[in-house]
């Protein structure tokens, strides 16, 4: 599911491990804490170390979804010129494919990107990525028509 590291180690047990190391999010209104780990490649081609996020919420609940604090890190840590690989989401909630707002914000970084999520015990890809398409595939096939 990974496309490697420097350190041979999956983007998803690099967020697995970042989770259980002590990884907190602040989802007092949801309860559902999310976290997300991204892969990226820095302008010269070397393979940059996963950056990390989580859900932050607030009252007004427009919060901040893991995915897109983890884009945020991205762009603070590697630059915006930084090419997006790969995406791992973990999510306790059944529904926990990233949302429409975060499947635009990965789509405009990379259109070929892997975008896997956990929910239940089991990682899924993202069907048919974070294009169009795959917002048309999700939701059935009536999308953008
Ligand atoms: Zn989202």
């Amino acid at each position: 599911m990974s496309a490697g590291s420097g350190s041979g180690e999956s983007l998803v047990a690099q967020l697995l491990r970042w989770v259980d190391s002590g990884a907190r999010a602040h989802a007092p209104y949801s309860h559902h804490p999310v976290f997300a780990a991204l892969r990226l490649v820095g302008i010269t081609g070397e393979l940059l170390p996963p950056v990390f996020g989580c859900n932050i919420e607030n009252a007004s609940y427009v919060g901040c979804c893991a995915e897109r604090t983890a884009l945020a890190n991205a762009m603070t840590v590697a630059g915006a010129d930084a090419r997006l690989l790969e995406v791992a989401v973990l999510t306790p909630a059944p529904s926990g494919a990233p949302c429409g707002t975060c499947r635009q914000a990965i789509h405009e970084r990379s259109s070929d990107v892997t975008v896997a999520f956990r929910w239940d015990g089991s990682w899924v890809r993202c069907p048919g990525g974070c294009g169009t398409a795959g917002l048309r595939q999700q939701a059935g096939g009536t999308m953008g028509r």
